[in-house]
């Protein structure tokens, strides 16, 4: 994301402030300071989002126990967000990511209520709302109780992408498959944004208005991405894969395949060994241009071929958005397909973006970058 700054690494998860952070830290000392002054204000106001890292590491930490890596966590004036490589799509594993978060903030809440009532009955101050915004130790763990409540109760609001909407999606998941589960979820969760937009208008809170508008669109967002890929999941790999693909032997030089990969249409060739058909590696036509561009003709190919170790594995009956989940885990933008142990040929990202043109869809609806996923 850009405009962000990396303030430390943990879990092996990159931890990022926005710069517009910055501001939210003016904005909360003058308006959490109250008399205790603007420097208690700002203490008020990390500890807050540090309450909001926890919660996002929650949901990270699960989700590296499902082997989904976590690219970094990002904290905003709207809140954190973890980005994960992909979403899980189980609906137990999506469940787990899901509710580990706010249960990050149910157990600091239960760590804090005993610290805050112990404190009360020591001090014999009778509990009152009034007490959170009193300068001091019991204020601020009164405070950050609160702030863990409500962090909890926003955030298990069904509007989806809030966790509440992810665990909504997860529960539909075990009755249809994922793609329909999104589109109920999604339709429901626009239902509460824009209730929770409402109330924040008329209640005159302008931040919770943002928010409201922040998850509305989000949410369309990510319901667009599940509508492409589900339209992608009709297809099976074996069915688009161009026929009768030119392929290149390992032994010759750059200069010798320059011809035929000219005169092609095709942009990745693989290279098989000739012996018994395996495949060795690929190469694409850009990388042989290049290589003839410098001069470099003389070069063997397999100078300019990714070796087949790092080319993603699909099956020929695999279908689209399969390909598509298993390149965003990589970063290739072309697998190999076997029928069995049958090599068949190569799939590209751009082999499935043709596909995508093909399909009927609704305004708005784009192809998905792996990256998006
Ligand atoms: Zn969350």
């Amino acid at each position: 994301m850009g405009w962000s700054l990396r303030i430390g690494r943990i879990f092996g998860i990159d931890i990022k402030v926005h710069l517009t952070f910055l501001l939210i830290l003016v904005w909360g000392a003058f308006s959490y300071g109250g008399n205790a002054g603007p420097w208690y204000g700002m203490l008020v106001t990390l500890a807050i989002f540090t309450l909001v890292l926890l919660h996002e590491l929650g949901h990270s930490v699960a989700a590296k126990g499902f082997g989904i890596s976590v690219r970094d966590i990002t904290l905003l004036p709207i809140g954190g967000i973890a980005r994960l490589e992909r979403m899980p799509k189980k609906p137990v594993q999506e469940l787990i990511v899901a509710v580990a978060g706010p249960l990050v903030n149910v157990i600091l809440a239960l760590i804090l209520l005993p610290l805050v009532v112990g404190l009360m009955i020591g001090q014999s101050i009778p509990f009152s709302l009034r007490l959170m915004t009193q300068p001091g130790m019991l204020g601020l763990l009164t405070f950050l109780l609160g702030a863990n409540i409500s962090l909890v109760v926003f955030n298990m609001i069904p509007a989806f992408p809030l966790d509440g909407g992810r665990v909504f999606r997860a529960m539909l998941g075990f009755f249809t498959d994922y793609y329909r589960a999104t589109k109920i979820a999604v339709t429901v969760g626009r239902v509460f944004a824009f209730g929770l937009g409402l109330f924040a208008i008329l209640s005159m809170q302008f931040w919770l208005a943002i928010i409201a508008l922040f998850i509305f669109m989000a949410g369309s967002q990510e319901g667009l991405v599940a509508a492409t890929r589900g339209k992608l999941r009709q297809w099976q790999v074996g069915q688009v894969l161009g026929r009768n693909p030119i392929s290149l032997p390992p032994y010759a030089t750059v200069g010798q395949v320059a011809p035929v990969v000219m005169g092609s249409y095709q942009a990745n060739f693989p290279v098989l060994d000739p012996t018994n058909g395996q495949l060795l590696g690929f190469t694409t036509n850009r990388k042989v241009a290049q290589a003839m561009a410098q001069g470099q003709g003389q070069q063997p190919l397999t100078e300019v071929m990714q070796p087949v170790h790092n080319v993603p594995v699909v099956g020929f009956y695999a279908r689209l958005d399969e390909v598509l989940e298993k390149l965003a885990e990589t970063p290739q933008r072309v697998a190999a397909v076997y029928d069995g142990l049958h090599f068949r040929g190569l799939i590209s990202l751009e082999d499935i973006q043709r596909v995508f043109q093909f399909l009927p869809r609704r305004r708005g609806e784009i192809m998905p970058q792996p990256k998006q996923l």
